[in-house]
């Protein structure tokens, strides 16, 4: 299959590697596929209708940075994989609606500063990971950041896209070729087909629209620290009602301090259990107007509020030489997540949770992701199964609580490895699929699966048939990411 796959890259000098001897964040040994690296459209193509001609399976990745998630890995049973970094155009922006179609390869860092350059009134929700992930695929994963653009299935629309065929088409408005509202309509004329792409491989984006976020007239970040152990979940409710009557409308984040310590580089002694991170940045009066609120709602906690003017006075505050290492650390940390709700990428967290040389040689690291409906009795089984299933491994429980919605939230919670030997990689996996296999048994469905451990439970044949049926229409050979979903 190799030398099918060399000597037709190579006559066509289309850009490729193996990615032998390299390292993921996935618990499984990196698959030694052939990576190509399409400069544009026209090579992806000619690659695709290659291995489609010659039955030969692949995945596909935008960045590969899709870290704890497996990142770039694929099951063996794919040989190539194609990764589209080089197709890289930012294609159009739209300066009155806020709109950039994008390629595949495009990074949140390319965004970030396209938009500076142009002193645009507009900027991207920016996600935890390096400033070098992707849009696409982050969007294509209903990934989440912290703003009210934080949704981002819902801020994005597929525009183009090539099946393991060859064929090419629009998903949105397929009815429609001439649509001018293409990418901004939520909905569609009768069948909404681009839903259909988001988690599933059933074929390849290679444009796509992103609703860019206006720019906070005043940006401010609100942290609540609670000390109380018992009361995580009154701070979620709080949370949540605050977001049922809009006070707040962005994605808050509430942190143990083990996640706290596993995203900086220093450790973080304090009697406060738990830090709540709210974005409630907007115009003047509505930002103001929450702060108030917010103070109102929390008063019995200690709350602080984050602005550029007192993180501007905090930072030359803390470039004292006598300061000690953990509050500069503090102040990394805030500083950084400020930016990120400001619309700037950094590397902070990813080199903290993955090590330094995260590119090179990144920590063995699976995420663990299951929704919740916010309800204490709900909240309190997962957190017990979530404790009982990684102390029975000893793992140490550093989570992440995302209200993604005011009903429901997400659990983030982590298994990382501090050695790779056999032994702990195999401790490793088998704490993750007891985990999976507890939570999916009693209903809490994980959010987001890595492709390497990605087989849902199959508990209805009639759900396997539909499924199989529409890939089947895109994919016949099951080329692309075969197994990402289903066996
Ligand atoms: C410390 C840390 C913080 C993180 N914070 C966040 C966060 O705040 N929010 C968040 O969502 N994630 C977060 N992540 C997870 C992850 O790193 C990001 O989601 C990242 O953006 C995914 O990598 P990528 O964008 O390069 O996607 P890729 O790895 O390129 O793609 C992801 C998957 O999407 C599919 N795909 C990609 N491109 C295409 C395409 N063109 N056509 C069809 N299918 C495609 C493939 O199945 C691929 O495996 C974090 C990770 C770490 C370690």
């Amino acid at each position: 299959v190799n030398t099918i796959v060399q000597s037709f890259l190579l006559e066509n000098k289309i850009n490729f590697a193996t990615n032998e001897g390299q390292l993921s964040t996935d618990f499984q040994k990196l698959n030694p596929v052939i990576t190509v690296f399409p400069a544009d459209f026209f090579e992806l193509e000619k690659t695709i209708k290659i291995l489609s001609a010659n039955k030969i399976k692949f995945h596909v990745v935008s960045k590969g940075h899709n870290w704890g998630y497996g990142d770039k890995n694929s099951k063996l049973i794919c040989t190539c994989s194609i990764d589209l970094r080089k197709m890289n155009k930012i294609i159009r922006y739209d300066q009155a609606l806020g709109t950039l179609e994008i390629e595949p390869g495009v990074t949140q860092k390319q965004i970030y500063l396209y938009l500076n350059e142009l002193k645009s009134p507009w900027c991207l929700d920016i996600t935890g990971a390096d400033s070098n992930s992707s849009i696409v695929g982050n969007y294509l994963e209903r990934g989440f950041g912290h703003t009210f653009y934080g949704d981002h299935e819902d801020k994005g629309k597929i525009l183009e896209a090539i099946t393991p065929q060859g064929k090419v088409f629009n998903p949105h408005f397929i009815f429609s070729n001439e649509s001018r509202v293409r990418g901004l309509y939520q909905h569609d004329l009768s069948l909404n087909l681009e839903k259909i792409f988001y988690q599933t491989n059933f074929a390849i984006v290679t444009k796509f629209l992103v609703k860019l976020k206006p720019r906070n007239q005043k940006t401010i970040l609100a942290v609540v620290l609670n000390k109380n152990a018992t009361s995580e979940f009154e701070l979620i409710q709080k949370i949540s009602h605050l977001k049922m009557h809009e006070v707040v409308n962005s994605i808050p984040h509430i942190a143990n301090f083990e996640r706290v310590n596993k995203v900086s580089e220093v450790s973080v002694k304090t009697k406060f259990k738990y830090a709540a991170t709210i974005d409630i940045s907007g115009t003047k009066e509505l930002a103001c107007l929450r702060k108030k609120l917010i103070s109102k709602t929390f008063a019995k906690d200690k709350v602080y509020f984050f602005t550029k003017a007192n993180l501007f006075v905090l930072e030359k505050l803390i470039s004292w030489r006598f300061i000690p290492a953990v509050y500069k650390e503090n102040f990394q940390n805030v500083k950084s997540l400020f930016d990120l709700i400001d619309g700037i990428p950094t590397d902070y967290f990813v080199k903290n949770s993955l090590g330094a040389d995260f590119m090179q040689n990144p920590k063995k690291s699976l995420w663990i992701a299951p929704l919740f409906p916010i309800s204490e009795e709900a909240f309190l089984r997962l957190k017990a199964i979530l404790e009982e299933v990684t102390l029975k491994y000893n793992f140490n429980l550093a989570t992440t609580v995302s209200l993604i919605s005011d009903r429901l939230a997400v659990c983030v919670a982590d298994i990382t490895l501090n050695s790779n030997d056999e032994k702990s990689l195999q401790l490793g996996l088998t704490c993750y699929q007891e985990l999976v296999e507890r939570l999916f048994k009693e209903g809490f469905p994980l959010y987001r699966m890595g492709y390497a451990h990605s087989e849902m439970p199959k508990n209805s044949e009639y759900f396997v048939e539909i499924y199989k049926s529409i890939k089947n229409i895109f994919d016949p050979d099951d080329l692309l990411s075969p197994g990402r979903w289903l066996k």
